[in-house]
């Protein structure tokens, strides 16, 4: 047979759009042909639909886990949170007002043109925001649940939805309505309160890379990007595959800030009452964001098998005659053997689809969203104990056709785990290769950024510099400077060789290392 000279040409993908035609549009086309969420008509509202929602309730079962592991109970907080609440701490309320919706009315009247109006006898006496985040109600509860210092540690994390009013959203990375966990805890001093704002870092560093195959680089924030009220913020920043960084999770040291304005007191071991230190982290639906534009390529999601609703999904090639029954029985044989399965601790998560349909077709929607391995069983495949694997992370062969390897159905029962593991090592190590290339280091001075991040380059990555971290106005220059090229400064990531040289914006001696990029 006579194959094209160029055989990766004759590759006809999945979606209609390629990422380095049109990152944004990719982005766009994976959501909606991975079946993951759809605009709702409200903006910056998503209905997030089963294979979103199912990633969801993987990464919040995982997450949750670790929680519970640390020490820290669930509890549940209002939605409404009075105004009042906020007025307590000027810092916060100034960081949310721009973005909160307030709720003033209880009740709708006819207009007498058909329509309905809040009822102005119906007013609250007090609005009521729809909780932004929830540092004030459930610091409110910390004053009355804390008393003595036999009350401390109080570590608590509630599920929940919240609402910020946000000008541009995109789907997962940036909605208005979004579903996150708040972490928030109460210490008896500052080492520690650190102490648990780093745990929690260190969670979502872990979860981040082993649960979600996303690299992340962890490190305190600058003083400009911190969360409004806090002493210091940590982020984790993963780079998404054209360059830009997000923001894919956030912990802070709120020291004795919001303990102050919600009277969080407790009699210390001498008799003394004295404020309580807390802190904060949280992690939301955007990491659903960064898998999509972390792992996908041209033909859709590829779900890490930890994260996977389904992690193996069996094709019968149905016939509609006498022959079906046979294959069905079998394909069902072949489903309890890998479900019997353990993978990364849990038993392997595997569905016959028995929908009708042609197989191809089917397959190429399970292609588009991402489940790790497919098989697909033909009627002689049943008969001779085969089967037909294919594993989503490599789909194409070197010609241009599908990468479907036939096995021994025992012998792929056998290995299936081991693949499952394989695939989730291969999506983690691909990406930190990726991101690792795309780390900029020989950028020394702010017309080097222009140049770098100069406006026809595509994908440009990061660049790491050394700065003598200033701040006040000195910082505020910096910024300027930065954003004007569209830049931000991401983290000081920790670790690493101390820095020397000087600061390439100040003059001064350099005391860190930081991380700037254009982000989402
Ligand atoms: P914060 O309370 O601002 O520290 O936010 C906690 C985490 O929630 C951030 O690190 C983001 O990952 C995520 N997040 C913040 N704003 C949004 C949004 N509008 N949509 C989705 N996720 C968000």
């Amino acid at each position: 047979m006579n194959q094209p000279k160029n055989q990766q040409s004759a590759i006809r993908h999945a979606l209609n759009v390629k990422r380095e035609d049109d990152f944004a549009q990719w982005y766009q086309a994976v959501i909606a042909e991975a079946e993951l969420a759809e605009e709702s008509g409200v903006r910056g509202c998503m209905v997030i639909k089963p294979w979103g929602y199912g990633i969801w309730e993987r990464i919040q079962k995982l997450m949750d886990e670790r929680i519970k592991e640390a020490g820290v109970e669930n509890c549940y907080f209002p939605l409404f949170i009075p105004l009042s609440y906020f007025a307590k701490e000027a810092e916060h309320v100034e960081g949310f007002a721009k973005e909160m919706a307030v709720v003033t009315h209880h009740r709708l009247i006819q207009d007498g043109k058909g329509g309905l109006v809040p009822d102005p006898e119906a007013k609250l006496e007090e609005p009521l925001v729809v909780r932004p985040t929830s540092e004030t109600v459930i610091g409110a509860a910390m004053a009355r649940w804390v008393q003595s210092w036999r009350d401390l540690p109080l570590l608590t994390n509630q599920w929940a939805n919240v609402v910020r009013w946000e000008m541009r959203t995109r789907m997962f990375l940036r909605t208005s309505e979004f579903l996150w966990q708040e972490g928030h805890t109460a210490h008896a001093d500052e080492a520690d309160a650190m102490t648990e704002t780093l745990r929690a870092l260190e969670m979502y560093r872990s979860f981040a890379e082993d649960v979600l195959a996303m690299p992340v680089i962890a490190g305190p924030k600058p003083e400009n990007e911190r969360f409004p009220g806090a002493v210091e913020t940590f982020s984790i920043e993963a780079m998404m595959q054209d360059g830009k960084a997000l923001q894919a999770g956030t912990s802070h040291y709120l020291g004795t800030t919001f303990a102050e304005a919600a009277g969080i007191r407790y009699q210390d071991k001498e008799g003394q009452q004295t404020l309580a230190h807390t802190t904060s982290w949280g992690v939301s639906t955007r990491l659903i964001g960064g898998v999509i534009m972390t792992h996908g390529d041209d033909d859709g999601l590829r779900t890490p098998p930890q994260v996977a609703p389904q992690q193996i999904v069996i094709l019968p090639m149905l016939r509609d005659n006498d022959g079906d029954e046979a294959l069905l029985a079998y394909c069902e044989e072949l489903r309890a053997s890998l479900a019997k399965q353990n993978a990364f601790g849990e038993r392997v998560r595997v569905l016959l689809d028995k929908r009708p349909g042609k197989a191809t077709q089917k397959r190429w929607a399970w292609v588009k969203k991402g489940v790790p391995l497919i098989l697909e069983i033909g009627g002689r495949d049943a008969e001779g104990g085969q089967v037909s694997a294919l594993r989503r992370d490599r789909l194409w062969r070197q010609d241009g056709k599908v990468n479907f390897a036939a096995m021994a159905r025992d012998a792929f029962v056998e290995s299936a785990v081991g693949e499952l593991e394989a695939i989730q090592n291969a999506l983690f190590a691909e990406a930190r290769d990726r991101r690792d290339a795309q780390i900029e280091r020989g950028v020394t001075d702010p017309a080097g950024l222009a140049t770098y991040f100069a406006e026809d380059r595509k994908f440009p990555g990061w660049v790491e510099m050394v700065w003598s971290k200033p701040t006040g106005a000195a910082l505020d220059k910096v910024v300027e400077q930065l954003k004007a090229l569209k830049l931000t400064i991401r983290n000081t990531p920790m670790g690493g060789e101390p820095v020397s040289g000087s600061c390439p914006f100040t003059g001064e001696p350099a005391v860190e290392r930081i991380l700037i990029a254009r982000a989402y």
